[in-house]
């Protein structure tokens, strides 16, 4: 497999080639869904050494250029991830809190158009299924 590289994604979106930027956008990548924490815990383990501020600030900064998607489940803290632009769901398991991607069930974000829109623009929707996963259902 071709080895993740940040680099061209940061210049393509106009950001300078950081090492914290490289470091926090490749964690992410690797460990889709990681909170903040264990991305922090992630970039110290490849021998970056950043505060927890920066690793905020680098997730902000990369978040609205458009490289990582936050995504803000109820009941969770805030998780990152660099699957972008196709509008995928998530599944939450209840017991263990293992979350995975779930395409849109119809098209391209099918959720968009609302039933009724109540006058508003919407630009996004998201549906979160819950359930059990497969290691915790048959325990
Ligand atoms: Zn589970
Ligand atoms: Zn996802």
């Amino acid at each position: 497999m071709h080895p993740f590289d940040a680099e061209p994604l940061l210049r393509g979106a106009a950001l300078r080639v950081t090492r914290p930027r490289v470091a926090v956008l490749t964690a992410v990548h690797s460990n889709p869904h990681a909170d903040t924490d264990s991305i922090i815990r992630t970039v110290r383990a490849g021998a970056v050494d950043v505060s927890h501020q920066a690793v905020y600030d680098v997730l902000r900064v990369l978040t609205a250029a458009g490289l990582l998607r936050r995504i803000d489940l109820p009941g969770s803290v805030a998780r990152y991830e660099s699957r972008l632009g196709d509008n995928h769901h998530h599944v939450v398991c209840r017991s263990c809190g293992a979350i995975a991607d779930v395409d849109c069930a119809v098209g391209h974000a099918p959720c968009l158009t609302a039933s009724d829109d109540r006058g508003f623009t919407i630009d996004e929707a998201e549906v979160v299924y819950r359930g059990l996963c497969s290691g915790c259902s048959t325990a």
